[in-house]
């Protein structure tokens, strides 16, 4: 019996995927919207809400779909989620909300929730006028530093209650990783910039190139503000400590997916190019990785190779993104580990040595552990390496911040409302947890403004 599947959604053609960063999947149409909501069950106890880091009430908003009322649709899926057509494009929904779905069987598959947030979102933008500018009507000011997911969804929230919020951003452009990581191909920056757009609609006001710690001091901004959210991510690059990584070729991917995406080298008339490497090796195998490697293959790299120590069935990025990127022609090269970048005129690379590896089993983590093979060693020639293995907070917030209390590695340490040890500070994001989603580090910053609006109402 064949399983009875969600809508698909349409995809350009895989020439223009291959040569080009257009978006690769289509919106939705109104028909099709209306069709795969009318699969959704409205049940009463919806599991799939269960699922989502943020609580969307999904069924409400996906019967407004059903019945066409797409306003009311956008309306409740606004009071959830500040940034729907974002999500719809990269939650993790096949791990999360439509994981829960009572449709997820073997028999069908779940309501495609992502794909109608995504539609949802997308009408939003263009038809919606709920988030008309609200005066701000009280007399606190709250200072938001970094522009990312989590403190977009602060922001958004805190504006929304009426407070002044300004947000300071260390870069040229908002959005944090939605702007300068995940690139044009699955999150095109209009939408970026218009969901943001909708904000400053809201009264929020946004500061760019301001680097908090040096631009302006902490104490400063304290003095200034009634409340601080920290926001900061965690965008330093980790790199693997094998010999070789100094060598001209070799990126980190923060830095390849900066250039590309922020700095738009792939135009042909950029101010700030990126060479077109010919063999690129990406050293990884989450989204980060994937991202990198497809957008190597955009860039001109042929074959553009990705390399993962553990197999198929343990690659951490999404499904989603592994079988566009096998679509596209992406080379995966499994149960290798690089031991070394190989140079043949000691500037420039010229190829990866890694020795196989094989799994061993489980772990109580439940982790797929692997071992590397003796006297296995290879080299795979390339001229271009990039290494996606994770990241690591910046340093210069605990440096500026005297006392801010983090854990070990530098990730800054609060309580389940998103409180930090210092008074009225709060934080959320991958500052907090590390490398983790778009979703929790909005939910973070949902939990940290609703504190916010809290404790500032208890001091009046
Ligand atoms: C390439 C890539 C692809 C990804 N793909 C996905 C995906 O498909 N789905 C998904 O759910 N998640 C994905 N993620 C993860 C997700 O993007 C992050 O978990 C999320 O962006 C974290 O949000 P944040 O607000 O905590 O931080 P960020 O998005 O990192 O934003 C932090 C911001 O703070 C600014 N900043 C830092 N220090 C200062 C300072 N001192 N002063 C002022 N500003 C400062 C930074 O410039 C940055 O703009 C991806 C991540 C990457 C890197
Ligand atoms: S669990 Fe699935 S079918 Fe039920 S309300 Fe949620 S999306 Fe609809």
């Amino acid at each position: 019996m064949t399983k009875a599947k969600k809508n698909p959604l349409l995809e350009i053609t895989l020439d223009e995927r291959q040569n080009t960063f257009k978006e690769t999947t289509i919106t939705y149409d109104a028909e099709t919207a209306v069709r795969e909501a009318q699969r959704c069950y409205n049940c009463k106890n919806a599991r799939c809400i269960g699922g989502c880091p943020v609580g969307v009430n999904i069924p409400g908003f996906i019967s407004k779909i059903a019945t066409r009322d797409f306003d009311s649709a956008a309306l409740i899926l606004k009071t959830f989620n500040g940034l729907p057509s974002i999500c719809g494009r990269v939650c993790p929904q096949e791990q999360q909300c439509e994981k829960k779905c009572v449709k997820c069987t073997d028999k069908t598959e779940p309501v495609a929730i992502g794909r109608l947030e995504r539609f949802v979102g997308d009408y939003a933008l263009t038809h919606s006028s709920n988030n008309e500018y609200q005066p701000n009507n009280s007399c606190f000011k709250i200072a938001v530093i970094g522009s990312g997911p989590a403190s977009l969804s602060c922001a958004n929230d805190c504006a929304k209650a009426g407070l002044h919020v300004t947000v300071f951003e260390a870069l040229h452009s908002l959005g944090g990783v939605l702007s300068y990581g995940i690139p044009e191909f699955r999150l095109p920056k209009n939408l970026v910039a218009s969901e943001i757009s909708a904000l400053e609609k809201l009264g929020v006001v946004f500061k760019l190139n301001c680097l908090i710690g040096k631009t302006i001091t902490f104490k400063n901004l304290y003095t200034e503000f009634d409340a601080v959210f920290i926001g900061t991510g965690a965008g330093l690059p980790r790199f693997i400590g094998i010999p070789g990584e100094e060598l001209n070729g070799v990126y980190s991917a923060n830095e390849y997916l900066t250039r590309v995406n922020l700095m738009k080298a792939y135009l042909k008339d950029a101010k700030t190019p990126i060479i077109r490497h010919n063999r690129v090796i990406v050293l990884g195998g989450g989204n980060v990785a994937f991202d990198s490697v497809r957008t190597a293959l955009r860039l001109g790299s042929k074959p553009a190779i990705l390399a993962y120590r553990r197999s198929l069935n343990e690659l951490p990025a999404r499904s989603e993104e592994i079988a566009h990127a096998l679509t596209e022609g992406v080379q995966i090269e499994t149960l290798r580990s690089p031991v070394g970048i190989i140079s043949d005129d000691g500037i420039n690379v010229s190829g990866v040595e890694f020795v196989k590896s094989e799994l061993t089993g489980i772990d109580s983590n439940g982790q797929q552990n692997f071992r590397t093979i003796p006297n296995s060693n290879f080299v795979m020639s390339c001229d271009g390496v990039i290494v996606a293995i994770g990241t690591n907070p910046n340093p210069i917030i605990k440096d500026c911040f005297n006392d801010l209390r983090t854990d070990s590695r530098g990730y800054i340490l609060v309580d389940a409302d998103g409180k930090t040890n210092i008074n009225n500070v709060f934080a959320g994001g991958d500052a907090v947890t590390g490398a983790d989603t778009v979703i929790s580090a909005m939910g973070a910053g949902k939990r940290a403004a609703h504190t916010i609006i809290n404790t500032l109402k208890d001091t009046h």
